[in-house]
């Protein structure tokens, strides 16, 4: 895969639980961490509305409690539901944050990992416009890869096994990001992408 030198050279850094120069709708849908909590989860999504179709503000709407669900007949299913997430990653590699870092987000519902249910209360949730069967996009894979390198570096807890598909924390409920999500190839980027900017920080470069 050939990433895009711009894409590969600029370095995602957060402020105040922010990702800098994103932009930032702030949802209602959010509240503080249990106290002591250690975020050391990462967990991917996808989304789109209504589902496979792409390009329209419903998510942010949705993520805002905004949307109107007259819109749509699939959107019924959707009235009333309260849920968020950190991060949106569009088809071009476009992101909106919803949630700073350091707050719960309300995206993983009923869930469990390594035995801790309720992931919501230590995980970061990543939505990428899509569906369980078309496949992502590369500027998809190389922003939730400089993304992850960033979050890894402000919450040293979340390691690449603790990168996890919304799928393997709530099996059998949710499918997500589904089989379309390649992830030998994110993985590949998120290496490819460490090495670059561990070479320029080796070089003096910032
Ligand atoms: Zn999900």
């Amino acid at each position: 895969m050939v990433l895009q030198r711009s894409v590969e050279n600029k370095r995602v850094n957060i402020e105040s639980g922010w990702l800098e120069g994103v932009r930032r709708i702030p949802s209602p849908n959010v509240n503080e961490r249990p106290p002591g909590s250690v975020v050391d989860l990462l967990v991917v999504h996808n989304i789109s509305l209504p589902p496979g179709e792409f390009g329209s503000a419903y998510v942010e709407q949705l993520f805002t409690n905004c949307l109107d669900c007259t819109l749509h007949p699939w959107f019924e299913r959707l009235r009333g539901l309260t849920v968020s997430a950190h991060l949106l990653i569009d088809r071009l590699g476009r992101m909106t944050q919803f949630v700073p870092f350091h707050l719960r987000a309300w995206h993983a519902g009923a869930s469990c990992f390594e035995g801790r249910e309720n992931c919501n209360d230590f995980s970061i949730g990543i939505e990428l416009e899509g569906a369980d069967d078309i496949p992502y996009t590369s500027a998809q894979y190389a922003g939730l890869a400089r993304v992850s390198l960033a979050l890894m570096r402000e919450y040293p807890a979340i390691s690449v096994r603790r990168i996890v598909g919304h799928a393997d924390i709530a099996p059998g409920r949710k499918s997500d990001p589904g089989a379309a999500f390649d992830w030998d190839l994110y993985r590949a980027v998120l290496a490819k992408i460490a090495r670059s900017v561990a070479h320029r920080t080796a070089g003096g470069a910032q």
